[in-house]
């Protein structure tokens, strides 16, 4: 196995971002493949006994086993970690195997965590139903709050952890006064990147200490497999994290790993249209419906703020009708080329209800808290012409009598 360009940190590091998501990571075996070259192996060979002891002991950097390494996966991390700007990467299972690992990789009984109350609905979970089983105490606030995040810390906070843009009400956090408030406080910040990506903001040059990743999302793009990633210092991966997952085992499938790889060669080629789609789409609904949120649009109550972290505003907004769960489900019924669909980050438009759907699971007290309303819809931009996308929420709401 040749260790191509794409490993040579010193060299890679100098690439701009569009080499580093082509070129970047990139292994090359003894046939000189263009494309990266998928690993579909859970053990490796030795050719002498003493290799192998050589391998166990960390004397010898070559393969064991694809729980502790993989060469497909391996090419995965090390773009992930050009593109994020981080020291060192461990690809996941899926984005809720990534925060699982980043939590309990380094929270312990008697520590503490603040979180915001808007949160993909299993982050929420783990905040509320699993850390406390192990004696981890977690207190919820606005995340959009800055204050609010400075008054929740304790002596024991370890950890702050918070997703932004929110999912599905894309409130914005400060992400650099957060992290202030976290190092004052001699805890750590944690940032779920899933809607923004590496391409529109990266956490970690605000101050994040680690940065945690659904690649199911816009990293593949096109809706096909379940991926993960936790990023940060090589300190906390190789010391914190990777011990806990060598024996835990959320590891991503390398087949999945080659479809992330080849769907981060186009993330800043569709990062980039689908926000201007999504923007075009936003501009267009903004009069149709009662209210409307996206990052980047004038009337988002946090625009500045999302102009100074996001370099554009996504491809997530959301929509809220007056009319309550009929009308928006009658609206998502009366669709004809948007998708009804909880996944995000496609090539193709989806569009779904919360609180029926993503956040069924959080409970009506808990939509009610993070401001999930039963008119509320949340629609993906894809990459169709966005003239279409509008066409059909156009006749969709007409339809729903707006
Ligand atoms: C989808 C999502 C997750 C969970 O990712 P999976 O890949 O579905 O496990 C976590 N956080 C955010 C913000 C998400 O959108």
């Amino acid at each position: 196995m040749k260790r191509s360009t794409g490993h040579d940190r010193s060299r890679t590091r100098a690439w701009k971002p569009a080499t580093q998501a082509i070129r970047g990571g990139t292994l090359r075996s003894e046939f000189g493949e263009t494309s990266e070259a998928l690993f579909l192996t859970s053990g490796y060979c030795y050719d002498e006994a003493e290799i192998a002891a050589a391998r166990f002991r960390g004397d010898d950097p070559g393969m064991t086993y694809s729980r502790l390494q993989n060469p497909t996966v391996a090419m995965l991390e090390e773009r992930l970690c050009l593109m994020e700007g981080a020291e060192a990467c461990r690809a996941q299972a899926s984005g809720m195997a990534a925060m699982t690992t980043a939590l309990l990789c380094q929270l312990s009984a008697g520590d503490h965590m603040v979180t915001a109350r808007a949160m993909f609905g299993s982050c929420k979970w783990l905040g509320d139903e699993l850390l406390p089983r192990f004696g981890i105490e977690v207190t919820v606030v606005d995340g959009s709050d800055t204050d609010a995040w400075a008054k929740a810390v304790r002596p024991n906070t370890k950890l702050l952890f918070l997703e932004t843009p929110a999912n599905p009400t894309l409130e914005i956090a400060d992400i650099s006064a957060i992290a202030d408030i976290a190092h004052d406080a001699g805890a750590k910040l944690l940032v779920d990147n899933a809607f923004a990506t590496p391409v529109l903001q990266r956490p970690m040059e605000l101050g994040a200490d680690m940065v945690a990743y659904s690649a199911t999302k816009m990293m593949d793009g096109q809706g096909r497999v379940l991926a993960g990633a936790v990023l940060g210092t090589d300190e906390f991966i190789n010391e914190t994290l990777l011990p806990f997952q060598r024996n835990t085992g959320p590891n991503l499938s390398p087949f999945n790993a080659w479809v992330v790889l080849k769907g981060l060669e186009t993330l800043e080629l569709r990062m980039t249209r689908q926000s201007e789609n999504a923007l075009k789409v936003a501009k267009a609904l903004e009069s149709r419906v009662p209210k409307l949120l996206y990052p980047h649009l004038d009337s988002h109550p946090q625009v500045d703020l999302a102009r100074a972290q996001m370099r554009a505003g996504g491809t997530i907004m959301s929509l809220f009708l007056d009319g309550g769960r009929e009308q928006a489900h009658g609206l998502l019924n009366a669709l004809e080329l948007v998708d009804i669909s909880n996944n995000i980050g496609d090539s193709r438009s989806l569009m779904t209800h919360p609180a029926s759907t993503t956040h069924y699971g959080v409970g009506e007290e808990g939509r009610a808290e993070m401001g999930i309303t039963e008119g509320m819809l949340r629609l993906s931009v894809g990459l169709e012409d966005p003239d279409d996308v509008i066409a059909d929420l156009d006749q969709a709401l007409a339809s729903a009598g707006l």
